[in-house]
């Protein structure tokens, strides 16, 4: 592969410079390379993966079918990788990341331990110039930010959380060395998708497991199967029509919607039809129940008493099945984890549940957490409190555009984007992946943005330009549409989606409440008119 401008691996002058080597950094690092430009990624890691290297926790999988979540840019890799199970664990997905950097020639443009600290727009010579914390800096012609919505460990503001003195994780930070909880007395904050993964996969080795849950949420299974011969074979022998089916995927799923509402079944039909979808595989329980669902709040309620009743089916203890069933929320209302004998695991004797709604935390203490029902003592405490959502990594690289405008002052109420890609007043940067991103299978979406990025410095460097800055009038619209959409999200106004959880933090959307159809529309619109405005000497 021909470099542009032939630099050493960790040349001080790139074209491209990449921050983040997760599931969309390498592919932007990909397209980059491919397309002859100099390029260099930091990681702040001391490995790629991005989310599947930092999350090392007991339990963590995949809930995106393995194959749909993979790269489709290459049928060869598509052919020579086999994914083990539909829902591949961590360790397999870290391996499967590593072999597509060394396979596509991509470590040598990588530089690990690289924290971004600072990243600071030259306007004269059109340049950003990257700074880590270990006092490298690089000056290139482009900034792509690649650092993910869920890469910030977000911890509790809990008094006393400093003064425990056993050990304690966050799943973000799990330590590479394996983590013996034999015989440890766990407690686990925290029931989103991370918590419910965590919980069964040590209950059996733990001597006791305290879950800690606030908000109930409608847990389903997973559905996980290991990956036999037949299907690996159909996989092999339906690259392309997998490949167009997921590039024409709203959610970036292989699942075929209903085709049917709640209205058009009876109420045995319902339940039958709820049976199904009960054992279907993770996000199949939006994208293949009724097509009225989110939206007909009847339905919706008969489909959580189903799972309710699942639950009661499940759980022997009706006061802990109880606590278990979301009363605040039906099913969407907040993001829907995806598990694997969760709710079994509270049938075993060293396994509670303490609900924080009934007896919330009054503080931590040196040998335990005490909560208004009293004081329970452990080994090991797992904050798996979630994550300062889509904006957290980006406010915290010191990133300062034109006139000296930082970003966090921009952002000061709320991510404000285009496409959920640039950012008025910051030219040649871009952030795919990054707030304003669907919900959904997230490297199908960002593949697409990643794309746009590409074409966008493609086009930049055919036309011999050496500026780019998205007009002010083109990110209202944006913003527009999602102050418009947004009423129509299903997410509750709490949690990460809105920065709820995030002390301090503005509360506002983070996600693109018009998903796949208005980012196709937008780029579409843009495209076709030739991004007035977006390149120096023109105007909008
Ligand atoms: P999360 O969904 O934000 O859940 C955080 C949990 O901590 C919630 O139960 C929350 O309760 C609780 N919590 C937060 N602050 C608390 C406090 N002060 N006191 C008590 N409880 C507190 O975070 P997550 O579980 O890490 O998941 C984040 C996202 O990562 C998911 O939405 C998903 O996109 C992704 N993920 C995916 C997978 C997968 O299977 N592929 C696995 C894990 C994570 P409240 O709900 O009441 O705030």
């Amino acid at each position: 592969m021909k470099l542009a401008v032939p630099v050493g691996p960790l040349g001080q002058q790139a074209d491209v410079v990449i921050v983040g080597a997760g599931i969309l950094g390498i592919n932007q690092l990909y397209r980059a390379v491919r397309a002859g430009y100099s390029a260099l990624l930091l990681e702040q890691g001391d490995g790629v993966g991005g989310t599947w290297y930092w999350n090392r926790y007991p339990g963590c999988r995949f809930d995106s079918e393995s194959y749909t979540y993979g790269y489709l840019f290459s049928e060869e890799l598509w052919q020579e990788w086999d994914w083990s199970e539909e829902f591949a664990p961590q360790p397999e997905t870290e391996r499967y990341l590593n072999r597509v950097v060394d396979k596509f020639g991509l470590r040598p443009h990588i530089r690990l331990n690289s924290r971004v600290s600072s990243a600071v727009w030259d306007a004269e010579g059109c340049q950003w110039t990257t700074g880590t914390e270990d006092g490298f800096q690089v000056r290139s012609r482009y900034l792509i930010a690649t650092t993910g919505v869920l890469s910030v460990p977000q911890y509790p503001d809990v008094p006393g959380r400093e003064d425990f003195r056993g050990a304690t994780y966050h799943p973000v930070r799990w330590p590479k060395e394996p983590v013996d909880l034999r015989g440890k007395r766990v407690a686990v904050i925290g029931t989103g998708s991370t918590g419910v993964q965590i919980g069964p996969a040590i209950a059996g080795e733990v001597e006791s497991l305290v879950m800690y849950q606030r908000s109930a949420t409608w847990a389903t299974p997973l559905n996980n199967h290991p990956i036999e011969a037949e299907q690996q074979a159909y996989l092999k022998a339906n690259f392309a029509p997998i490949k167009a089916a997921l590039d024409a995927s709203v959610g970036g799923f292989l699942h075929q919607p209903a085709g049917k509402k709640w209205t058009d079944d009876t109420p045995e039909q319902r339940q039958e039809f709820f049976e199904t979808v009960w054992n279907s595989p993770g996000f199949a329980k939006i994208s293949t129940n009724y097509d009225d669902l989110i939206f007909n709040t009847e339905a919706n309620a008969d489909w959580c008493a189903f799972m309710a009743g699942k639950i009661r089916g499940i759980v022997s203890d009706p006061a802990t099945a109880d606590k278990l069933i979301p009363t605040d929320h039906l099913y969407v209302g907040l993001r829907p984890p995806y598990v694997t004998g969760y709710y079994e695991m509270y049938n075993r004797p060293n396994v509670e549940l303490v609900s924080l709604r009934e007896s919330p935390i009054v503080k931590v203490t040196e040998t335990g957490i005490e909560t208004s029902d009293g004081l329970r003592e452990f080994d090991v405490i797992i904050w798996a409190t979630g994550f300062d959502f889509g904006s957290g990594a980006m406010l915290r690289m010191g990133i300062v555009g034109e006139g000296g405008l930082t970003l966090n002052d921009y952002w000061a109420d709320g991510p404000l984007t285009y496409l959920g890609i640039m950012a008025h007043g910051f030219p040649n940067f871009f952030f795919p992946g990054g707030p304003h991103g669907a919900a959904g299978n997230n490297p199908r979406y960002g593949e697409l943005q990643i794309l746009f990025v590409q074409g966008l410095i493609d086009r930049m460097r055919a036309r011999a330009r050496a500026r780019i800055e998205v007009p002010k009038a083109d990110e209202q619209a944006w913003m527009d549409m999602i102050a418009q959409l947004e009423a129509y999200s299903p997410f509750q106004k709490r949690g990460q989606y809105y920065g709820v959880n995030t002390p301090g933090k503005p509360q506002a959307y983070l996600l693109n409440p018009g998903g796949r159809p208005k980012l196709d529309e937008f780029m579409a619109k843009a495209a076709d008119a030739g991004y007035p405005g977006f390149f120096e000497g023109e105007t909008s």
